[in-house]
């Protein structure tokens, strides 16, 4: 196998990891407290969060749950209504950095999240992440293919959460009354985040297939991560009374 080839096929396993673990942690678990993960499992999250995306989960919680408070009007970090959809589709990671930057943004949305020491001595510091994932890749693949592999990775992540802001508000269903969408092709894709407008529907539910034919993969892992005792899940979609997530999102 050639090093591009190499970099490309790895490259595209840890971007899919990168999203299953913002699906499964940054959304499900931290942001919507739809399912409860043990320490153990929290701490490979974490440690993947930090290693594959450099994100700090307390200000993505807090662009995200702004997001739902302010869905597809004035103060949504990223909408496409708002802000255009190509815009929004290619610079997501430039609307996010805006909002998540905004010291009051974090201190109004995230204040349940207080950096611990881990933290502050390391986590916080995510290009480091990045460059130890990288250094890994070297050691692992050698440097063309782990430089392949960063560039697939980093890309297919940034244009995954474009996708799901610009796409996921703009083409696909509506069956609950939110200006979200339901795509089942990026559901597949993407860790079940395609079905958006299910997702807006019912933020608290850590299922997003709600009906048929709907495929959430990342509903897949938390079954079995709840199997082997490593998670357990608050409500599914079978119990939650759709409501407008905006609405939902401000009264809470
Ligand atoms: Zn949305
Ligand atoms: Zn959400």
């Amino acid at each position: 196998m050639t090093p591009v080839i190499l970099g490309v096929v790895v490259g595209l396993i840890t971007c899919e990891v990168a999203l299953f673990t913002t699906s499964l942690y940054l959304h499900r678990a931290l942001a919507h407290r739809a399912v409860r993960i043990h320490p153990a499992a929290t701490f490979a999250c974490r440690i993947t969060t930090w290693m594959l995306t450099g994100i700090k989960p307390r200000q993505w919680v807090a662009v995200h749950r702004k997001h739902h408070a302010f869905t597809d009007e004035a103060g949504d970090p990223h909408s496409p209504v708002v802000n255009g959809f190509t815009k929004v589709l290619f610079g997501n990671a430039l609307y996010y950095r805006a909002a998540a930057r905004d010291p009051e943004v974090v201190a109004r949305y995230a204040q349940d999240l207080t950096p611990d020491r881990l933290d502050r001595w390391l986590l916080d510091r995510g290009l480091v992440g990045l460059g130890l994932a990288f250094a890994v890749g070297v050691v692992l693949l050698g440097w063309q293919a782990a430089l392949v592999a960063g560039a697939v990775s980093v890309s297919g992540y940034l244009l995954a959460g474009g996708a799901i802001n610009a796409v996921g508000h703009r083409f696909g269903s509506r069956p609950y009354p939110n200006t979200a969408t339901n795509s089942r092709v990026l559901g597949v894709l993407i860790a079940g985040e395609g079905l958006h407008n299910n997702h807006h529907g019912a933020p608290t539910s850590a299922r997003f297939a709600h009906r048929r034919g709907e495929v959430d993969p990342c509903w897949w892992l938390i079954s079995l991560l709840t199997r082997s005792g490593l998670a357990k899940v608050r409500l599914n979609g079978v119990h939650v009374r759709p409501v407008r997530s905006s609405t939902a999102a401000r009264a809470s």
